[in-house]
């Protein structure tokens, strides 16, 4: 399957119409997805009655006219629900588990691992908790439950996310937890040559990621304040952080993985999710980063291949030949460097390898054959 998958993306490549081919493919994906949701509401006329003329009290002629949040609501119930949920990650986890059998570096491995682990045990068991009624208070962004919008659990669940950036850096969210890492950690390789080139990337980056974070922390902001009272602020009749956290993770994010054939792997990570940057903030200020074995080895390195494998598209290989390490907002640890260099030459550092390090040391070096020599 790897290699067919290889075959057809070289292909694509120079292939508009397969690119386009590629957009309808998912574009049905999404299309299953939306009627699976449906289904598991018991057919488009309930969904219809429950989703959007019960919440206005009207008839169904007047289903159009339905303001913003009933559609967002709609959209974002059908793409969170439990069937939908299962049948994206068995797609997807099919492509990352033969990955994983293929690749050559333990770190991506185990990635990649936690990655589909990640996706059943947190996205598919989400919506499985929300099936079943519970609040499961483990999601990092007030309002990703759709429940009421600020908690002590969604306060609990964004420290503990914080703690693990600073101990293992981005990946910790970016890599192991966010669907993301198991949708574009197996085929979804094959589209990091769409991506917009580095520079480009910076300075649309530079635009976008303020202006979500600021989305993110006012939207939040204003759900404090109206669970407190203080204020009493809807947006388009519904909470704040439950509007923007529907928007941008249940409609979206579902929109643009349709169009990576065209946007890139991972352009929602790089310029849209408010959560990502701030785990790649805070894990910047921790201990993670990639570190070269040997620094001259990447001075003098003939293809910097680091460089072309990177989801995020960043230039590793500049910071490895001029400190000898990378230490990057945007670093989502998703391992490609380490699989494409050549003189494996590559590890990530975080605090398994910290510790690791540390209790080698306390145990002290290896004892010789010949025993330790005496004064
Ligand atoms: S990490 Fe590997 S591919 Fe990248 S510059 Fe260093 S030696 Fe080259
Ligand atoms: S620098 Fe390496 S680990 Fe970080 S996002 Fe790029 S390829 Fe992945």
């Amino acid at each position: 399957m790897a290699e067919v998958s290889a075959v057809l993306n070289a292909r694509l490549r120079k292939n508009r119409g397969g690119r386009i081919g590629l957009f309808l493919l998912l574009a049905l994906f999404l299309l299953v997805d939306l009627g699976l949701g449906i289904w598991e509401m018991g057919g488009w006329k309930a969904f219809i009655a429950t989703e959007l003329v019960v919440p206005h009290q009207a008839s169904l002629w007047l289903v159009l006219p339905a303001d913003v949040s009933t559609y967002v609501g709609a959209f974002g119930m059908l793409t969170g629900m439990w069937w939908p949920v299962l049948f994206w990650g068995a797609g997807v986890s099919v492509f990352v588990v033969v990955r994983m059998l293929r690749v050559r570096e333990n770190f991506l491995r185990l990635r990649l691992a936690l990655a589909v682990a990640g996706y059943f045990a947190f996205t598919a068991g989400l919506s499985y908790y929300a099936m079943k009624g519970w609040n499961f208070p483990a999601v990092p962004n007030p309002g990703g439950t759709g429940q009421p919008a600020w908690t002590l659990d969604t306060g609990a669940a964004g420290l503990v996310y914080a703690v693990l950036a600073l101990l293992f850096g981005r990946v910790a969210y970016c890599g192991w937890f966010c669907p993301a890492a198991a949708f574009w950690g197996g085929i979804g390789q094959g589209f990091v040559r769409y991506n917009l080139d580095a520079e480009k990337g910076r300075r649309l980056a530079r635009v976008t990621v303020p202006v979500v974070i600021v989305l993110f922390i006012g939207t939040t902001a204003f759900s404090v304040l109206d669970t407190f009272k203080v204020l009493d602020l809807r947006f388009f009749g519904t909470d704040p952080a439950v509007f923007f956290s529907g928007l941008w993770w249940m409609v979206i994010w579902f929109i643009l993985a349709v169009f990576v054939p065209f946007t890139g792997s991972r352009f929602f990570s790089r310029f849209l999710c408010p959560v990502g940057a701030m785990n790649g903030i805070i894990g910047s200020w921790g201990m993670a980063r990639l570190k070269a074995r040997d620094r001259e080895v990447c001075v003098s390195c003939a293809t910097k291949d680091c460089s072309g494998a990177c989801e995020m598209s960043i230039v590793p290989h500049l910071d490895l030949a001029s400190k000898g390490y990378l230490r990057s907002v945007a670093c989502v640890g998703c391992g490609n460097c380490l699989e494409a260099c050549p003189r494996r030459n590559l590890y990530y550092y975080h605090f398994g390898t910290w510790l690791t390090e540390w209790l080698r040391k306390k145990k002290g070096p290896p004892v010789s054959a010949a025993g330790p020599r005496s004064g």
